[in-house]
């Protein structure tokens, strides 16, 4: 007997998202297709995550040599190369994009290159090439937004800064999110000039409170200038670099680079979704339900492309979950609750579960344990800069609700703590651990003294 369709399962795009879904369904036995029109990986492997915090390992080594000082080192002059950095970082990258290659081959997935466009529910086009298909799933990723600000043809967004040819001496970054943070944190750390253009009061909307000024503390103590409550207007190039001109006020940045980081959209202006009816919300987002099943039957998306939650292993776990479901009779949804979350700023801010703001706003009351500390390791390096961690609790079941700190090694921390959370932990749990000592973790299981109720 022919099949009916060329593959079970067709995707597109080869990033997190639809390399995961694709190949955990091959393992499955079902025929699986995938096409890409950039490098196989997505953004995460070629222009996100992996590059990036490759970069804030190689900047944050700067620290390391000016702590070392208060440890007894002498170290001569130390020089900083940005090209051989890019090119070390490209090198990984070419290197993680093989794997990815690879891994796709080895579970028996056909790569098609090219960009794919749906033509009916069932056949996608590449190229030339028309493919067939049971199912379609649209994991085709988002890409960074830039606003219609005159002169905006001289920016630069994420993409080009991992891939800068020279070290900017002066650098405005407009946004104040996620990759704000984190790509000011990159160039502070490497003796660049950086001025921060946000229009709200505080950077990282949605993070708890104590964090985001915390933020804005440790950031400034490092150099980084802070432009709030403003945009800009539009960008001029001068003969000697570029000015980032702001709103309603004779305001003038004056830099080398701006780097735009307000946020990304979701790939699917050319997919052809409207002709098949394909429902899209804010900004292209192709809609979902909970089984990541588009208004069309047999057409599913996942990841940046659905806009629900932007990060790479929710993007994983989504399209697992999928392939659980049509193709090993286990049906499967992502669960949404507690996932954690890092900006790998400097320092690295990690959270799990819910913001004071947000337990607040259920109406519960809740108990709120801080503290603010200078790490040990600081005792001797001289550096002035202060850890945060905060619980908030919820007062009548005893369970945390939410968990955050600002501060060295916070991400790897926070990992474990978001597995006592999603495993109920009440704070009684969290005393009767014992602490490990010394460690700036142990403050989680012994913070003992509640913060003054409001
Ligand atoms: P975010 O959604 O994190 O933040 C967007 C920022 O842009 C906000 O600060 C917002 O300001 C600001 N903004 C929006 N529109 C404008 C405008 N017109 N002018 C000025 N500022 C504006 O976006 P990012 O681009 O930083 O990152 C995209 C997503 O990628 C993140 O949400 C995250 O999900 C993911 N990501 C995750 C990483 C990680 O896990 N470590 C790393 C990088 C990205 P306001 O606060 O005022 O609304």
């Amino acid at each position: 007997m022919t099949a009916k369709y060329d593959f079970d399962l067709f995707t597109l795009g080869a990033g997190s998202g639809g390399v995961a879904g694709s190949r955990r369904a091959a393992s499955y036995g079902a025929r699986v297709g995938i096409c890409e029109d950039s490098r196989i990986g997505g953004t995460c492997v070629i222009r996100g995550c992996v590059p990036k915090k490759l970069l804030v390992y190689g900047s944050h080594i700067a620290d390391e040599i000016d702590d070392a000082k208060g440890y007894g080192w002498t170290i001569p002059e130390a020089h900083f190369d940005w090209a051989r950095l890019i090119e070390a970082k490209n090198k990984e990258v070419d290197r993680l994009n093989g794997i990815y290659i690879k891994m796709l081959d080895d579970a028996g997935v056909d790569i098609v290159h090219g960009r794919g466009k749906l033509i009916d529910a069932h056949t996608v086009q590449v190229g030339e090439r028309i493919v067939t298909a049971e199912r379609i799933l649209i994991a085709t990723g988002s890409r960074p937004h830039l606003p219609p600000t005159p002169g905006i043809e001289h920016a630069i967004t994420s993409n080009e800064a991992l891939d800068l040819p020279e070290l900017p001496r002066r650098i405005a970054v407009v946004g104040s999110g996620y990759i704000a943070v984190e790509f000011a944190g990159i160039f502070n750390a490497l003796g660049v000039e950086v001025t921060m253009i946000i229009r709200g009061d505080l950077p990282l909307k949605g993070f708890d409170e104590d964090v985001r000024t915390h933020v804005v503390e440790e950031m400034t103590r490092r150099g980084i200038r802070f432009v709030s409550q403003t945009r800009v207007e539009r960008i001029e190039k001068t003969a000697h670099g570029l000015e980032a001109h702001l709103h309603q006020s004779d305001a003038v940045i004056p830099c080398d680079q701006i780097l735009y980081a307000i946020g990304r959209i979701p790939n699917t202006g050319d997919l052809g979704l409207k002709a098949l009816g394909i429902e899209t919300g804010l900004l292209g987002a192709v809609i979902v339900d909970e089984w990541s099943r588009s208004n069309v039957a047999n057409i599913y998306a996942v990841g940046d492309v659905t806009d629900r939650m932007n990060l790479t292993p929710v993007a994983i776990a989504e399209a697992r979950a999928l392939a659980e479901t049509l193709f090993n009779n286990n049906p499967t949804t992502f669960d949404p609750e507690g996932v954690p979350t890092a900006v790998f700023g400097q320092p690295p801010i990690a959270t799990v579960g819910l913001t004071e703001a947000a337990a607040r706003a259920l109406g519960r009351p809740v108990d709120i344990y801080r503290t603010r500390f200078r790490p040990m390791k600081h005792t001797l390096s001289g550096r002035q800069e202060k850890v945060l961690m905060k619980l908030v609790v919820d007062r009548e079941s005893d369970r945390v609700l939410g968990c955050h700190m600002v501060g060295a090694d916070s991400a790897e921390i926070m990992q474990g703590i978001a597995i006592a959370l999603k495993c109920g932990a009440t704070k009684k749990q969290f005393d009767r651990t014992i602490g490990i000592h010394p460690s700036s973790a142990e403050e989680f299981v012994t913070m003992r003294d509640k913060v003054a109720d409001l």
